[in-house]
């Protein structure tokens, strides 16, 4: 017994490590008559599907598919019948029509200005901003207001296969709260700005709101806690390296904007002589525990400084086309190393947080801003949304790809539409044909958060009606004839 134990248990990870090929070696496919049943190791869940799609360092495709999950992490990866004879699982999840993946990593949202999603649209980024989104988040921003936004794109991630985000706002341990109850993965990093923010006043509040937020969450298993000072244009050097040092007392990850706009490029140069990117190198900013967003307007030198110092990149491809911010050179950056992932940034400026959506863009905008049609190919924009995003947030060591070893964060797409067949690539059709509402199954540390028809740990229909009562109040506080939107 204790050999067929341990005979299975190689068999695994001879799984894990060598892809299919010893799995034909494990399966009794032609077995002699004596009866031979080696003891079934337990695990808690085996998913099966058309496919599984791996995106580990080979880019294994398993079709048909399985894996298997104990005590929140993949136990093995392979073909239903080799996981068959290997494991017992209590619980079994079938979708024959799937494709099961890694769940998607969204790189940057601002999950909470879910509740100002088309509040005002087609305007320039400063009148947008300081017509209606700053004087709205005066007016509204509290822990309830953090609290219902990120429930709703909470709701809305997890329906569209998102399982890991990267957020910066207000009130993020408010946000924490919201992300546990739903199950997802999330880095949130608390903002910092040079002007009052809702939840502190100046940078000795900003630090102590900060440091009780990192380490309310230390060690939390979905929750990484995180600092994120807004911009180089809108944090003086004395509230970045503050920032800096405070991340660097926790470990704790760093989150900026970075060189969204040609003002921003102007601004720097006018005060510091500099680019965005040098300047925060000036200051000793840069660093692997970084992850800037847009990256816009960055040169070939910013990119070189930003792959030494091992910085992650989110590229936001819809909001930097609807804000006409510009296109960030992200065939340049993965091609001098840097770890580019994809992000929605905030539901108001873009105005969803659909990365099926992300993928198809940044595509699209690669290749027309390139004009080379073999810029960013299907397979590496999956990666983008996947592995790379994971390893820009330097948690490839978790989630990413369906690995022995990490922790089962995966998605199930259902490829049975009329819009998604045939199916002549999995890569192809994933990124350029998919919906969000093709996703089947949403998982999270091998927990179900959407089952293809319910978001199992939120009430969704309260989540919504918190959302639409948040509109009126919202407007009603816009419509006040002190609120600066009325003028
Ligand atoms: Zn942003």
């Amino acid at each position: 017994m204790q050999l067929a134990r341990a005979a299975a248990a190689l068999a695994a990870l001879c799984i894990a490590a060598a892809g299919v090929a010893p799995l034909l070696a494990a399966e009794p496919a032609h077995a002699p008559s004596k009866k031979i049943s080696p003891a079934l190791s337990s695990v808690d869940t085996l998913v099966t599907a058309a496919h599984v799609l791996t995106m580990d360092g080979t880019d294994r495709v398993f079709s048909p598919g399985a894996v298997a999950i104990k005590n929140g992490a993949i136990v093995a990866v392979g073909t239903p019948a080799g996981l068959s004879a290997l494991y017992s699982p209590k619980k079994k999840i079938s979708r024959p029509r799937s494709v099961v993946l890694p769940g998607l990593v969204n790189t940057h949202t601002h999950a909470a200005m879910n509740l100002l999603r088309g509040i005002a649209d087609d305007l320039p980024l400063m009148d947008w901003l300081t017509k209606f989104i700053f004087p709205a988040e005066a007016k509204n921003v509290s822990p309830a207001f953090v609290r219902a936004g990120t429930l709703l794109a909470c709701a809305e991630m997890v329906r569209g296969g998102t399982t890991t985000f990267a957020d910066m706002y207000y009130y993020e341990s408010d946000v924490a709260s919201a992300v546990d109850q739903c199950g997802m993965r999330a880095v949130l990093g608390e903002t910092w700005l040079d002007f009052p923010v809702p939840d502190h006043k100046d940078l000795a509040e900003s630090i102590a709101v900060t440091r009780a937020f990192l380490e309310k969450w230390k060690g939390h298993p979905r929750v990484i806690a995180a600092v994120a000072p807004h911009a180089p244009f809108t944090n003086s050097k004395e509230s970045l390296v503050a920032a800096h040092d405070l991340a660097l007392e926790f470990k704790a990850p760093l989150l900026i904007h970075l060189s969204e706009t040609r003002d921003e490029q102007r601004q720097l140069a006018e005060k510091y002589g500099s680019t965005p990117t040098n300047w925060l190198e000036s200051i000793g900013f840069l660093g692997p525990n970084v992850l800037v967003a847009h990256c816009v307007w960055c040169d070939a030198d910013d990119l070189r400084l930003l792959a030494e110092r091992h910085v992650g990149l989110s590229h936001n491809p819809e909001s930097n086309m609807k804000l006409a911010s510009g296109v960030a050179p992200v065939v340049a950056a993965r091609r001098v190393g840097i770890a580019v992932g994809l992000g929605t940034d905030g539901a108001a400026s873009n105005n969803d947080l659909d990365m099926w959506e992300a993928m198809d863009f940044a595509g699209k905008l690669a290749k027309v801003s390139t004009m080379d049609p073999t810029a960013l190919p299907a397979k590496d924009l999956l990666r983008m949304a996947t592995i790379e995003g994971a390893r820009a947030m330097k948690m490839d060591d978790r989630i990413g790809s369906l690995e022995a070893g990490k922790r089962a964060d995966l998605v199930a797409v259902d490829l049975g539409r009329a819009g998604t067949t045939p199916v002549w690539d999995l890569y192809s059709t994933l990124v350029y044909a998919v919906k969000e509402s093709d996703v089947s199954l949403t998982m999270v540390e091998g927990k179900v958060l959407f089952d293809g028809k319910r978001v199992t740990t939120l009430d969704e229909a309260k989540v919504l009606k918190d959302a639409r009562e948040w509109r009126k109040r919202i407007a009603a506080s816009l419509a006040t004839p002190a609120a600066p939107a009325a003028k």
